[in-house]
Formats: C-alpha cells, sequence, structure tokens
C-alpha cells in the first residue's frame, strides 16, 4: 500500500490522477489541481459509513489540497460541524451521492487565505 501511495503524487507533489468518490463516479478532482499536504490539524473525520474502520482512520495521513472551490469538478458542503472550534469548519462530501466526509474545509486563520482538503485515503483514484 504504501508504494501505491507514493504513486498517487507528482514529482511536484500533486495529485497524479483524477480523484473520485468513494461510492459513485463521480469526479472530485482533475489530476494535478491539487498539492498533498500533511494532515496537520487536529479535525477529526467521522468515518464514513461504508469503509472499514481498519483502513480508514479519522485523521488521514495526507490530504489533497486546494485553495479555490474553482478548482473542484464536484463537490458537496455539510452544514457547519457541531461542537468544532469553529462555527463554520464544514466538512465535503460528493455532491452527487452525498457520501462523506471526504475531506473538510477549515475556518482560515486570520489573514490566511482559504483551504479545502480531500482525505487521500478516502476517495478512488482513475489511472488514465
Ligand atoms: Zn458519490
Amino acid at each position: 500500500m504504501e508504494a501505491a501511495k507514493t504513486q498517487l503524487v507528482t514529482a511536484e507533489g500533486t495529485n497524479a490522477f483524477n480523484v473520485h468518490c468513494p461510492s459513485c463516479k463521480s469526479l472530485i478532482l482533475k489530476k494535478g489541481v491539487a498539492q498533498k499536504v500533511d494532515h496537520q490539524t487536529a479535525v477529526e473525520l467521522p468515518l464514513i459509513p461504508t469503509q472499514s474502520p481498519t483502513k480508514h482512520s479519522l485523521a488521514p495521513t495526507y490530504n489533497w489540497s486546494v485553495s479555490d472551490m474553482m478548482a473542484f469538478e464536484n463537490i458537496g458542503f455539510t452544514k457547519p460541524v457541531p461542537g468544532s472550534n469553529s462555527s463554520s469548519t464544514r466538512y465535503l462530501s460528493c455532491a452527487d451521492c452525498d457520501v462523506g466526509p471526504v475531506g473538510y474545509h477549515p475556518t482560515p486563520a486570520e489573514g490566511a487565505g482559504k483551504v479545502y482538503l480531500v482525505a487521500a485515503d478516502r476517495v478512488r483514484y482513475r489511472v488514465v
């Protein structure tokens, strides 16, 4: 699995393949548009009911990060996460079948840009 994960990342640190919903065929991100970032925050993602707790953690190893919502091909947002530190942290879900969370959108820190994070181990990849 580790070798496979490495190959998901290009030399430039972007996603090497199109990123799809784990449940349906919805295209979330086209290849090359997101940057790999290590999972830094304490935000926990509830498990997707259809995914195995032994394979999927609350805190993914790394995320695909984009700074512009327009970078997504398809994405859905939940209502603000209850009980989160910030009232406006939102989970990301599939725009077509609603499965999720596949990532999250933390509230930007003061003066920092927006960031949208997709958990790399919760999505599927299309090898073209
Ligand atoms: Zn879907």
